[in-house]
């Protein structure tokens, strides 16, 4: 396993369950993911060092967590040195690696998603703004850690992000281009499924809270909290996304001569005309993957071979009929400046409560060998039950059991769900 979050250690935990498994690395791992597999002190874009490991240990199987990696090519670099490895090689990964060029993909193969205009000049890039007026989004062409995107609610807000972009060089490289498009008006759901170059294993849909703030108030972050199942996305839904976005995206994708393989992780709006993309990312999502994993009751190994071997047609999956939650904490100050080094405690106790799992993201020893905060999104703690409310109410009931007084979390995550027990 290649990665350090919340993310990883769910998959480490579903991965080290396998019976297909004998030796679990990851590199470079948290505290948490040592209890499931031996960490490897290399860093997720340290791609030469990973895939010398990989050959030396004779690895079976690679998994790679988060985008820039795969972005930066580094299954293009297993598949050369002959070392299964499950994601989307770089130019598949473009998908993520560029919101132009999904953006452009789109209109090439009439895929739903928001009316836009691609621009590096910020003259140009202002005046478009100015005509089309306000709500707006002007989002940064590459990966900016989920900051590169305002949702203006002003002309004057989308004028400043543009000029951050494109004068003040806020994103650097990544925001070099950006892309300007229309306001989608619905609800916020991601939906997952796996691909093999041609094949697509649907798995389930999650839905995410990204504002910090409860209320949906505050900066967007990478995601406070999820859970599953999503009542507005319905069967018929889902297939609505199967048939218009992801079975042309992946076919178009191999048409274009870059197959794309892994983990597809398109992100929606439910708008009033269907289903529209807001984006898609090239991995599993990171507070999703945390759900999507308490809610498999299948092996997750032979899915991810499959999809690796382009053996995905007859695959099927078997799902828990459970809701599932998770609450992130977070550090105080995210996401802008995360307090490090907080203390946390009573994990053990917060974990014996039958149906709860905390995955650890942003967390490491100190000297003293205590578990304290190291990043923004610090602790997952997810809870498993017969409904969303029941899920809410458990995974609320083991946060309350934590100690972790330099962290925060949203008290309100599933609110769409269970909307009269904002907790
Ligand atoms: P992204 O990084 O593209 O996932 O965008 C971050 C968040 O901004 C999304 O989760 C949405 O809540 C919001 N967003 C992005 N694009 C749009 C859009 N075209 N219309 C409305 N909201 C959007």
């Amino acid at each position: 396993m290649v990665g350090s979050g919340g993310r990883e250690h769910a998959l480490c935990w579903a991965i080290a369950a396998s019976p297909l498994c004998d030796k679990l690395y990851c590199a470079p791992g948290n505290p948490g993911i040592a209890e499931e597999a031996e960490l490897v002190a290399i860093a997720a874009m340290e791609l030469d060092r990973i895939v010398d490991f990989a050959r030396e240990k004779s690895i079976d199987l690679v998994v790679v967590g988060p985008e820039p990696p795969l972005v930066a090519g580094l299954v293009d670099k297993l598949d050369a040195a002959g070392i299964k490895a499950f994601g989307p090689r770089a130019a598949a990964a473009a998908l993520e690696g560029s919101k132009g060029f999904t953006k452009d993909f789109c209109a090439r193969h009439k895929i739903p998603t928001a009316a836009y205009q691609r621009f590096t000049d910020a003259g140009k890039a202002s005046a478009y703004v100015r005509q089309k007026g306000a709500p707006i989004v002007v989002k940064a062409d590459g990966l900016a850690a989920g900051k590169g995107v305002t949702v203006a609610r002003t002309v004057d807000e989308a004028l400043a992000a543009v000029a951050d972009a494109l004068v003040g060089g806020r994103f650097g490289s990544a925001g070099a281009s950006v892309v300007v498009e229309e306001f989608l008006e619905g609800e916020i759901a991601s939906f997952f499924a796996l691909i093999d170059g041609v094949d697509v294993l649907p798995l389930q849909s999650v839905q995410d809270h990204k504002a910090v703030g409860d209320g949906e108030t505050g900066p967007n972050t990478g995601g406070m909290g999820a859970y599953a199942p999503v009542a507005a996305m319905t069967p018929a839904m889902e297939q609505q996304v199967m048939d218009r976005i992801v079975r042309p995206t992946v076919r178009a994708m191999a048409a274009e001569g870059a197959p794309y393989k892994g983990v597809l992780f398109t992100e929606l709006m439910i708008c009033r005309d269907g289903p529209k993309l807001i984006e898609f990312n090239v991995r599993f999502g990171d507070p999703e993957c945390q759900v999507l994993m308490m809610r498999l009751k299948s092996d997750l190994v032979p899915a991810l071979v499959a999809a690796c071997d382009g053996e995905l047609k007859s695959f099927d999956l078997r799902w828990h009929a459970d809701a599932v939650l998770t609450v992130v904490l977070a550090a105080k100050g995210y996401p802008d400046t995360p307090k490090p080094g907080g203390a946390i405690g009573g994990l053990d106790r917060a974990s014996a409560l039958p149906g709860v799992k905390i995955f650890q993201a942003g967390t490491k020893l100190d000297a003293a060998g205590r578990l304290v905060a190291a990043g923004g999104r610090v602790l997952n703690v997810t809870a498993r039950a017969p409904d969303v409310a029941e899920a809410q109410a458990l995974a609320y009931r083991a946060v309350d059991l934590v100690d972790f007084p330099d962290g925060f979390c949203r008290r309100d995550i599933g609110w769409r769900a269970v909307p009269s027990r904002a907790r």
